[in-house]
C-alpha cells in the first residue's frame, strides 16, 4: 500500500570524512541516487564539508542538512553555527537533539525547541530526534520518556511548523551497536510518536508529519522496517558512510 507521506532517509555522517573524502562518497550518491524522486534524500556532512557537497549535490534531486545548528542568531557565540550561516550553502534540513548531544553536550528538550524554533525562522527543516535508552526500555518507561522528550523539544512551535518537522525515533540502544529495533517495535513506537503530535497539535498533523526510524538500519533491514504503517523514513548512520549501503537501503526502501 502507498504511504500518503513521502518517505525521508537521511545519511547522518557525523564527526567522519574530510573534504576529499565527502566528496568521493557524494560524487557516488550522485550517481546511485541523483534521480530518485520517491523519497527525499538528506546528506548531513560535517560542517566543514558542507559547501563541497552543497556544490557536488547541485542540479540533483539529492538535498542537503546539518547535524546541528545555534538556538542563536548571528553574534557572539564563540563556536557556534547560526541558521543564517547554513543557508549560505543551501541546507534545508538539520539534524536537532541527537541522542549523541544530548549524551555528550548534555542538550536538553528547552534547548532543543528554542533551535527549532531558530530553524523554522529560518525556514529550515529541524529533524528533531528522540528516543529511550536501554534502561528505560527495560524499566517500561519508553512512552514516558518519549512523551517528555516530544512535548519538551516540540514546545512552542506551530501545527504549520510541526507539519514541516520531522521526528527521528531513534532508540539510543540501537544506536551503532548493530541492535536494530524489530518492525513491531519500531511501529509500536512511531504509532505511540504520532498519537503524541495528535494530543499536542492536531489531527491533520498527526497524519501529515513525518516520522524516521533510527538504530542500525542497513540494506537487510530498511524494506521491513520502511514497510511498517508509521515509519516514514530512516536517519541512518554507520551505514550512509558507504555510497553502496546507503544506496541499497533507499533502493530497497522505495521499491
Ligand atoms: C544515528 O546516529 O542517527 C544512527 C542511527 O546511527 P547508526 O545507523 O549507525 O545506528
Amino acid at each position: 500500500m502507498k504511504k500518503e507521506r513521502k518517505l525521508i532517509i537521511a545519511g547522518n555522517w557525523k564527526m567522519n570524512k574530510t573534504v576529499a573524502e565527502a566528496l568521493d562518497l557524494v560524487r557516488g550518491l550522485r550517481i546511485e541516487l541523483g534521480h530518485i524522486k520517491e523519497a527525499d534524500i538528506v546528506i548531513c556532512p560535517p560542517f566543514t564539508a558542507l559547501p563541497a557537497v552543497s556544490q557536488a549535490i547541485m542540479n540533483s534531486t539529492l538535498r542537503l542538512g546539518a547535524q546541528n545548528m545555534s538556538e542563536n542568531n548571528f553574534g557572539a557565540y564563540t563556536g557556534e553555527i547560526a541558521a543564517g550561516m547554513l543557508k549560505e550553502f543551501l541546507v534545508r534540513y538539520v539534524i536537532l537533539g541527537h541522542s549523541e548531544r544530548r549524551q555528550y553536550q548534555k542538550e536538553t528538550d528547552a534547548l532543543i525547541s528554542k533551535k527549532a524554533l531558530a530553524a523554522h525562522a529560518a525556514a529550515l527543516k529541524p529533524i528533531v530526534c528522540v528516543g529511550e535508552l536501554l534502561s528505560e526500555r527495560e524499566a517500561g518507561q519508553t512512552e514516558t520518556v518519549l512523551r517528555a522528550q516530544l512535548s519538551g523539544s516540540l514546545a512552542g512551535l506551530t501545527p504549520g511548523q510541526m507539519e514541516e518537522t520531522i521526528v527521528a525515533y531513534e532508540p539510543v540502544w540501537a544506536i551503532g551497536t548493530g541492535k536494530t529495533a524489530t518492525a513491531a517495535q519500531a511501529q509500536e513506537a512511531h504509532a505511540f510518536i504520532r498519537g503524541q503530535l495528535r494530543k499536542l497539535f492536531n489531527d491533520a498533523v498527526a497524519r501529515r508529519a513525518r516520522i524516521q526510524y533510527g538504530g542500525s538500519v542497513k540494506p537487510s533491514n530498511a524494506r521491513e522496517l520502511m514497510g511498517q504503517e508509521d515509519v516514514d523514513g530512516a536517519l541512518v548512520g554507520g551505514a550512509s558512510l558507504d555510497d553502496r549501503s546507503f544506496s541499497d537501503i533507499i533502493r530497497n526502501s522505495v521499491s
